[in-house]
């Protein structure tokens, strides 16, 4: 029998419906509820994690059929659906029926052992029993009143109001008018009558965007429906409440900061990569994407192609939003969720699908010509606010472009060398820069232990992040400095203060030429202690920069960046490839390999279900989704170990560690694996050393029961900082909370060391904060054996070792240890001014 999913904010809602339902049907059918979240002070809401499971509760290879109130609910219903697998997900429905009417329709009709098109048909008709009860008919609109809401009882009814709100219909309030218009079943459409536009339908947010409707125009809007009133109502208020804006504190995005408004022209931001640039400014955009067209046979399938596609950038958008409300506030993520009804836009799949049916065109193509017939539509508004937002439907375009074409990562085109400007780079964008070209990087998101910001130092570009967001309205081109080192900003600098920063920037590169000179020895303090100075890097590339610029091995290969660019996981050869091509530039050096470590800030396209974590920092990251997903672990550890035969001198580190069981049974599957290439008569490594990474507090806590099960210790602290201290690694907000140098986590680091060192084993860290040289004294002083660094930093922490001795280390680290403030500590080793 088939079962029934009610998706609703309200949990009383949703329970009341079910019990509606039951009562009628004699519990005969399988009902289950997924309504409100857990949030105990705004309990209203929708999960598609509990999508999920009410939809699994109730499934049968009869089908499922799903109603929802309005908003959200049908976006996590969706997103729901993408969790399934593709034989469950095909014998579920979405269905448009009115929750309460539809959910008694559908029970009955399933108790009657109905199939699911006959239920579903059932449910959409649920209101006409209602409707002719009412004595529903329908009066032509030359009819109605031009004021206000009329009837109750017509079909078609309209409304003319005055826009009031400050910028009009601009992104977000045309995103609010679409997705009100969206919730009821009546056909909306809206004309601005000041500009005399056509009227244009109010569920379409590029049309809608497009009426140009300003401060002070007058709409009529018509509703056509069984819901028409209502409808109105809703717009009404939404137009009367001035879309929720406070015209007092409202911000406007449009105009042009003049640079005396930025403080003259400085601003500060999270010191991130250090260095000087001086260079015009270029907003990150993605390259155009090479489309080619062809014709196609099967359009149903071409059609579902570009559905599955949207439905990823869907997805996508999703968790931008999530990150980017925490990072840049509400008010400013919202624009993501007109991304998202640019996506919804029924003209755009309309024509899309046009093309494709009608045409015969690849998906592809169809897409890209919709996108950039809509994109044309805005640039032929007079309004410059509105013809911005051209870049939002490119876009939006380009992601599910990029999508179809297998996920092809973001490029940046630069005909000069330039400073680039945005909100965010995604680690694959970062990696994909050329420090040729880009001289610079400012961002108004992300934090100096973001993945982004450790790319940025791998590169060795400059750069500064969680700058404030009035960078993003400079005119391109405009010339911008910027110190990676203090976390300065300045827009059209003087000439006394570009004098000043060119000189700076001869200095630092005369120094870091000094430092490489020698980098190549090893590093000794003065007193004659060696300290390893190891190399974190993300592939082949990073592994040569690492031996030209000193390292004595590699402490941290982060192997996610082999999956994260990928449209599904690497093969056991793709990864062997990539290891031997390391080891082999390696030698016999040691090169420390991490298992897989994505969730958090590094999400695998292809498992969907890491971006429905609501704290994905706090979930199945690293250790976790491998013994989750132990398939992808033991495919990595063959290509592991296969690299290791011919003197290499590979070691295993495991990421995220937080208990013995998940050390355990991470051993055990490498034993497992070990044993399966021995029967194979496949060599390796026998005696190779597998370590673990520490950077849980729970990890240091037991360092002593972990230690003897392992060969070495590498301190994470750009994680573990964030876990002692509460702080997520990726928000500026809390960035000098979440400080490696807070002495809650140098305790951390001393406690680790000792047990480290009680069991014999060797400490490493592989934080960010080991690059910062003046650091140095501190955590060598702390009894570190090894620190591993992003390649451009090796050179220059190589000398502040050789200026040390241990004996003074240690005197600054017991000093260190007990400051008050990770500002304290700073002050310490930091010049002061
Ligand atoms: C760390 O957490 O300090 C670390 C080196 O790992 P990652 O930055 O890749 O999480
Ligand atoms: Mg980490």
């Amino acid at each position: 029998m088939v079962g029934i999913v009610i998706v609703s904010h309200s949990k009383q809602l949703a329970l009341g419906v079910q019990e509606l339902a039951a009562q009628m049907v004699q519990g005969q059918v399988s009902l289950a509820v997924a309504a409100g979240i857990d949030d105990p002070v705004n309990p209203l809401g929708t999960d598609a994690i509990q999508v999920y499971e009410a939809i699994a509760s109730v499934f049968s290879d009869d089908g499922v059929l799903i109603l929802m109130d309005l908003g959200s609910a049908l976006m996590s219903a969706e997103m729901a659906l993408e969790f399934l697998p593709p034989e469950q997900r095909d014998k579920v429905y979405l269905c448009a029926a009115p929750l309460v009417e539809g959910t008694i329709a559908a029970a009955v009709a399933a108790a009657a052992a109905k199939n699911i098109q006959e239920i579903i048909t059932e449910a959409q008709g649920a209101l006409v029993a209602k409707a002719t009860q009412l004595n529903f008919i329908s009066i032509p609109l030359s009819e109605v009143s031009n004021q206000s809401i009329s009837s109750a009882k017509v079909s078609t009814q309209e409304i003319r109001i005055l826009v009031r709100n400050r910028l009009g219909l601009h992104a977000r309030p045309a995103a609010q008018f679409v997705a009100t218009a969206s919730n009821f079943q009546s056909q909306i459409k809206v004309q601005n009558l000041t500009r005399n536009t056509e009227a244009i339908r109010g569920d379409s947010i590029n049309q809608v965007a497009t009426l140009g409707v300003r401060q002070g125009h007058e709409l009529l809007i018509t509703a056509t429906g069984i819901d028409a009133q209502a409808a109105l109502a809703a717009l009404q208020a939404l137009i009367i409440n001035n879309f929720g804006e406070d015209d007092s504190i409202i911000q406007l995005p449009t105009p042009r900061t003049e640079v005396s408004d930025l403080n003259q022209g400085e601003l500060k931001g999270i010191a991130t990569s250090g260095g000087i640039a001086i260079a015009p400014l270029v907003y990150f955009q993605s390259a155009s994407i090479p489309v080619m067209e062809y014709h196609i046979e099967n359009v149903e399938v071409e059609w579902q192609r570009l559905q599955s596609a949207i439905q990823v950038a869907k997805q996508e958008i999703q968790t931008l939003l999530s990150h980017a409300s925490l990072q840049i506030g509400d008010a400013e993520a919202a624009i993501f969720d007109a991304h998202l009804l640019f996506l919804a836009d029924p003209v755009m799949l309309d024509a899309a699908r046009q093309h494709i049916v009608e045409d015969r065109l690849n998906a592809e193509v169809a897409w890209q010509t919709v996108v950039e017939e809509v994109a044309n539509s805005y640039r032929k508004l007079e309004d410059s606010y509105l013809q911005e937002r051209v870049d939002d439907v490119v876009d939006v375009g380009q992601r599910v472009l990029r999508i179809l074409l297998g996920n092809l990562p973001t490029d940046l085109q630069l005909s000069e060398p330039s400073i680039i400007v945005g909100t965010d780079l995604s680690p694959s964008d970062t990696a994909k820069l050329d420090p040729n070209k880009v001289m610079g990087i400012c961002m108004t998101a992300g934090s100096a232990t973001s993945h982004s910001a450790i790319i940025a130092r791998t590169l060795g570009i400059p750069a500064v992040l969680g700058v404030d967001s009035q960078v993003l309205s400079l005119d391109s081109g405009t010339l911008m400095a910027l110190d990676g080192e203090s976390g300065k900003v300045w827009i059209a600098p003087p000439v006394d203060i570009l004098t000043t920063l060119e000189a700076k920037r001869e200095a630092w590169q005369i120094a870091q030429a000094e430092a490489r000179l020698k980098a190549h020895q090893p590093a000794t303090t003065s007193d004659g202690q060696h300290i390893q100075v190891f190399a974190n890097i993300g592939n082949i590339a990073d592994a040569k920069a690492a031996i030209n610029y000193g390292a004595e091995g590699v402490g941290l290969l982060r192997t996610e960046f082999l999956y994260l660019e990928k449209t599904s996981p690497p093969t056991e050869e793709e990864q062997l490839e990539v290891y031997q091509a390391i080891a082999e530039i390696l030698d016999n050096r040691p090169l420390i390999i991490r298992t897989l470590d994505v969730g958090g800030d590094k999400q695998l396209p292809y498992l969907s279900s890491l971006s429905a974590e609501t704290n994905p920092f706090l979930g199945v990251r690293g250790i976790r989704l491998c013994l989750e997903h132990p398939q992808l672990l033991i495919t990595q550890l063959k290509a592991i170990l296969r690299a290791s035969v011919k003197n290499h001198n590979i070691k295993i580190m495991w990421p995220m560690i937080a208990t013995l069981t998940e050390l355990r049974a991470a051993k055990e599957i490498l034993l497992q694996v070990q044993s399966e290439l021995r029967q194979a008569s496949i060599a390796f490594d026998e005696n190779m050393e597998v370590g673990m990474m520490i950077e849980t507090p729970a990890s240091v806590a037991i360092a002593d029961q972990l230690a003897p099960e392992v060969d070495f210790f590498s301190i994470g602290t750009n994680d573990l900082s964030q876990y002692v201290m509460a702080g997520d690694r990726t928000n500026p907000k809390v960035a000098t909370l979440a400080d490696a140098l807070q002495p809650a986590v140098l305790r951390m680091i001393k406690q680790t060391v000792q047990a480290g060192h009680a069991a014999n084993i060797w400490v490493g860290l592989c934080g960010e904060v080991a690059a910062e040289t003046l650091v140095a004294p501190i955590l060598i002083g702390l009894g570190l054996d090894e620190l591993s660094v992003n390649p451009q930093a090796i050179a220059p922490l190589k000398q502040a070792i050789s200026q040390l001795t241990i004996t003074e280390a240690q005197a600054i680290a017991s000093v260190a240890l007990q400051q008050d403030s990770a500002t304290s500590v700073r002050e310490l080793v930091y010049p002061i001014g």
